[in-house]
């Protein structure tokens, strides 16, 4: 029995996988391209593949009928072609809730940074124009009375909600469906009308891409501010940057589309924008989590168990 891993992890969790006999193979290196990937996977049982990593129909059809199992190291599957694991009889699953906290951190960082101008007055002090005070220079906006709107109000979400209350912000939320929470749900439209933050933590889907589109974005109120730390994929890129020249205060953007976003992109020209290159869930004890998570659900399957984190 083969496993393939995508990216070294952290921790020692893949050790279990080697004490149950299973051979385990990590793929050391940073990027893996995508012939090294299809060449990896001919004839595994098991992938632990990383949000990075497009598994389509292709990668399970070049793994072949052994393949019972894709763990993701990863909440948010949409890297994963959930109909062509269930065609092929794949159990697919992820790593809910251990990464719930980090970003949900990440989150507020981000929201703090932008509303504060952090990375603008860091740079105005580090290359040298800080020669005195003034009461109008590097003005931002004070949580205290501003109204959030979480859309997503699931694991991160509700975290997110918590925070910001600390802050004395006013929560709003959209979702799926009401959560029994002391917060107001709205529908979206009602969400962009009444928030002064809007922060993303849905998954990203055929349904939900490009949900903030150019009319929704500019339906958000002037002078607010974007949060994503979901899928870029969920913003219309284009449409943000125009946004961005005028509409908005300021976006934090963890999560972009394209992602990476690329040197030159019209968004990193922006001084109201604070972009991290996806690190919502980098914290050591996250991603030990999310290590351990995935290694369960993997053992799980290949010992004809259920698997605790199930998706497919
Ligand atoms: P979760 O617990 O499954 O919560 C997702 C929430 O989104 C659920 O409450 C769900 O609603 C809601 N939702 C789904 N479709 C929706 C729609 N069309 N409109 C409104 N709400 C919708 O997931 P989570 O752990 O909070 O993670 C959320 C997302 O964050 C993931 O999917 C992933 O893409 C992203 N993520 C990013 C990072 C990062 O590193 N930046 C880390 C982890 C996760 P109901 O509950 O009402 O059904």
């Amino acid at each position: 029995m083969r496993i393939f891993v995508t990216r070294e992890l952290p921790g020692n969790h893949l050790d279990r996988l080697w004490e149950k006999g299973v051979q385990v193979e990590v793929w050391p290196g940073e990027a893996l391209p995508r012939e090294t990937l299809l060449k990896q996977v001919e004839g595994v049982t098991g992938l632990i593949p990383t949000v990075e990593d497009r598994i389509d129909a292709e990668v399970m059809d070049r793994a072949g009928p052994a393949l019972k199992v894709i763990a993701s190291y990863s909440v948010g599957v949409d890297h994963i072609d959930l109909e062509a694991a269930r065609a092929r009889g794949i159990r697919v699953t992820h790593t809910p809730g251990v990464l719930a906290g980090a970003t949900a951190d990440l989150t507020l960082a981000l929201l703090l940074t932008v509303a504060r101008r952090v990375v603008e007055g860091a740079a105005y002090a580090r290359e040298g124009l800080w020669k005195n005070w003034h009461p109008k220079r590097l003005l931002g906006l004070e949580l205290e009375g501003l109204t959030l709107g979480v859309v997503g109000m699931g694991e991160i979400g509700r975290r997110v909600a918590q925070r910001a209350e600390a802050f004395g912000m006013r929560i709003v939320y959209t979702s799926r469906t009401p959560k029994p929470l002391p917060y107001p749900f709205l529908d979206l439209e009602g969400l962009l009308a009444a928030a002064d933050v809007v922060s993303l933590h849905l998954p990203l889907t055929r349904e939900t891409h490009r949900l903030l589109d150019r009319r929704r974005l500019f339906a958000m109120k002037a002078g607010g501010i974007l949060l994503n730390t979901a899928r870029g994929g969920l913003v219309d890129t284009e449409a943000l940057v125009e946004a961005l020249q005028g509409h908005l205060f300021g976006a934090g953007l963890d999560v972009t589309d394209p992602e990476p976003l690329p040197q030159g992109h019209p968004l990193y020209a922006l001084s109201n924008v604070v972009i991290t290159p996806h690190i919502g869930s980098a914290t050591t004890k996250a991603r030990d989590q999310m290590a351990r998570l995935a290694v369960d659900n993997l053992l799980a399957v290949l010992e004809g168990r259920e698997p605790p984190n199930p998706v497919v």
